[in-house]
């Protein structure tokens, strides 16, 4: 590596994998080593870690301690994990053991325990500061800052404000954007996410989905999407357990289409017509209505979307960034708009094109104003 900034340099152009402990095993033959990765949520996750970083060392996995699920950060206290003991607040050096433990657990680089930033409420500012202002104080250069934020913090009034503070940060930052359900679909997100990331040169978008690529398009160094649409955006905090047992329903990335689909609406669409096939090396050529609710095929469809991931990515990183970049983007939206026409040609059917497709064809706004130097 060269003199630079050898996280960023591990960082830049990679997409992550996020998956559940449970799962990750399974998906390791698909991962794409030069310009992907993994990471890993769920109570296992130090374990796996391990296990996988033994047996393949090339591989870049980190863990998201997934903190933000569980508690709500205030100014005093923006990091804590649960233990088997039960909640740990963490000061400074706890922080410090956390990530060091990471680390021990032969996580490529550490990522905070932070825990969920809440927007409009009391002390919301300054919880989010006090973010930044505890982890400007580690000197080191293995970490980066989980920053698990509400949909809010990016529409037009917080949106400065959430910049100029990821932009003072030493370390690089996986921003985390909660919302119920898209957080694309909320007013001025998208287009506060583009400025964001033409704003700020070390930021990672993590928990996401197809938004990753419309986030390194427009200057983001990476990105991370999960496996499961709970792993597509950030949640609030759970109060209790959680749900438990609830599976929800399987759905495939169908990649010419750019979206994610439930399987169920991808048999109705080909009900009286041959359905598409895919070529991946999962599929082989087999219908993408083939899968069911069992675990197998329920696998078998994270396998798929896995591959088309990195299908997407590989394109995206074969890119110079910048106009090149964003040509290739626009031209794959504009295709992906018509499959969709094609599709209803075919199956004589409606499907309607997502709101967020039609969204990422409009032009980028301009990046934030630098505050001036001082
Ligand atoms: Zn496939």
């Amino acid at each position: 590596m060269g003199a630079g900034n050898t996280i960023d340099d591990l960082l830049g152009d990679r997409l992550h994998i996020m998956a559940n402990s449970r799962s990750v095993i399974d998906l390791l033959p698909y991962l794409d080593r030069h310009i992907g990765g993994l990471v890993i949520t769920g109570a296992e996750a130090p374990a796996r870690c391990r296990e996988i970083r033994n047996a393949r060392s090339d591989l870049v996995v980190a863990m998201d301690p997934e903190s933000h699920t569980q508690a709500v950060a205030t100014p005093g206290a923006p990091f804590g994990l649960r233990t088997s003991h039960g909640w740990w607040r963490l000061d400074m050096a706890g922080l410090a053991e956390v990530l060091d433990g990471q680390l021990l657990n032969k996580a490529s680089y550490a990522v905070t325990p932070t825990c969920f930033i809440p927007h409009g409420e009391g002390d919301a500012d300054q919880v989010l500061a006090s973010v930044f202002a505890l982890t400007n104080k580690l000197a080191r250069t293995d970490t980066v800052v989980l920053l698990p934020v509400s949909y809010k913090w990016l529409q037009p009034p917080s949106l400065p404000r959430l910049a100029g503070l990821i932009r003072s940060s030493r370390h690089p930052v996986a921003l985390v954007v909660q919302a119920d359900g898209d957080p694309m679909d909320r007013r001025g997100v998208m287009d506060g996410l583009r400025q964001l990331c033409r704003s700020c040169p070390r930021l990672l978008l993590w928990r996401t989905d197809l938004a990753a690529f419309d986030a390194m398009v427009h200057g983001a160094l990476g990105s991370a999407v999960g496996v499961a649409a709970s792993l597509r955006h950030g949640v609030k905090p759970r109060l209790e357990g959680g749900g438990g047992g609830w599976k929800p329903y399987t759905s495939i990335l169908v990649g010419r289409l750019l979206r994610y689909v439930r399987v169920e609406n991808l048999q109705d669409w080909f009900a009286h017509s041959e359905p598409w096939t895919c070529g991946c090396s999962v599929c082989q050529g087999q219908p993408l209505t083939r899968f069911d609710d069992t675990d197998l095929d329920r696998l078998a469809a994270v396998q798929h979307d896995v591959n088309e991931l990195y299908a997407l990515h590989g394109e995206l990183a074969g890119t110079v960034p910048g106009h090149d970049r964003h040509e290739w983007w626009r031209a794959r939206l504009t295709d992906a708009v018509e499959h969709h026409r094609r599709l209803a040609l075919q199956t004589d059917t409606e499907p309607d094109v997502p709101k967020v497709l039609l969204a990422w064809r409009r032009t980028s706004p301009l990046p934030l104003p630098q505050p001036r130097p001082q």
